[in-house]
């Protein structure tokens, strides 16, 4: 039986370091606040922002959203995001993805102010991570699966860690991270071949294809601390990249799915949003 590594108590854990950051803010007249901005109806980005806000507002972090409709063409919405950049009530931004055709997500990307970017997709943000600088944010997918190892003692220094999946939301990212941490670290993605006998020489797998049970018995050993940051849905259930019930058993820790990596995001989130609103009163 493998340890479950669970995210709601690494969660939880984070949860009165953000409380005391958010009191001693508000303290001086300053509350974080986050907006959110969607264009479009889409069911899985309100089902996002409904729990988001949820979070954060537990946390004494406002969440404000800003809607679009689906027409908004690229200008607009560029004028939009410069209105929030500018706007002193918002420490952070975030945007839904997907955007339609008709936006280019670079656009986007280039659009928002560094300072209020935190779930890290500008370049500057992106190059502080990539060249291993402090002073910007970590994607918060990626921070989550750093954190929950430290949560748990994990060290990775030396260690072989696999991530599958090469995306800039979460696989590069958590990969930079890790390596930062002196592991060993292989990407493999969809052109990958041989998977299973790769990531199963690894002490660390760090699973982010959003593949359905990708991973089975065959892709682990016994010792394996497996990471499970999909997020896909079957038969109207959440499952991970990870065939939990087979690999499980296998295993010397596992994160499940609901209640592991993603669990964890939305802390990394609120703690992003803090820094930021520091950062901006010039606090740090
Ligand atoms: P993505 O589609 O942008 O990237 C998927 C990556 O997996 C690609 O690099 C691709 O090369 C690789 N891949 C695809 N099929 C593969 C295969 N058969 N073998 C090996 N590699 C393969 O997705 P993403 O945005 O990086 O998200 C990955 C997963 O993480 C998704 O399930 C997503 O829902 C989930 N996710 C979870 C959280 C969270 O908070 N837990 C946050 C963001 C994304």
């Amino acid at each position: 039986m493998a340890t479950i590594l669970k995210g709601g108590e690494v969660a939880r854990a984070k949860k009165s370091g953000i409380m005391k950051r958010v009191d001693a803010l508000k303290e001086r007249g300053i509350c974080p606040a986050l907006c959110i901005v969607m264009v479009g109806d889409r069911k899985d980005s309100h089902a996002y922002v409904k729990g988001a806000t949820k979070a954060l507002t537990g946390c004494g972090i406002d969440c404000h959203l800003a809607h679009f409709p689906e027409g908004i063409n690229q200008n607009q919405l560029l004028e939009e995001i410069n209105a929030i950049n500018k706007n002193p009530e918002y420490n952070g931004i975030i945007v839904m993805r997907p955007v339609p055709d008709t936006i280019r997500w670079g656009a986007i990307e280039e659009a928002i102010s560094p300072e209020k970017d935190v779930d890290c997709i500008t370049i500057k943000n992106l190059s502080k991570l990539f060249k291993g600088e402090g002073g910007g944010f970590y994607p918060c997918t990626a921070k989550a699966v750093v954190d929950t190892l430290d949560h748990y003692g994990i060290k990775v220094e030396g260690k072989k860690v696999v991530v599958v999946g090469r995306s800039l939301v979460v696989g590069k990212p958590a990969a930079m991270l890790l390596l930062q941490r002196n592991a060993t670290v292989t990407i493999c993605h969809s052109k990958t071949l041989d998977l299973g006998r790769i990531t199963s020489e690894a002490d660390i797998i760090v699973a982010a294809a959003g593949v359905p049970h990708l991973l089975g018995a065959n892709s682990v050993n016994r010792e394996s601390i497996v990471l499970d940051v999909g997020i896909n849905v079957v038969d109207g259930k959440l499952t991970g990249d990870v065939d939990f019930d087979r690999v499980e058993p296998l295993v010397s820790m596992i994160t499940p799915v609901p209640g592991g990596v993603g669990s964890v995001t939305t802390s990394v989130l609120m703690e992003n949003i803090v820094t930021a609103a520091q950062r901006l009163a010039g606090e740090i």
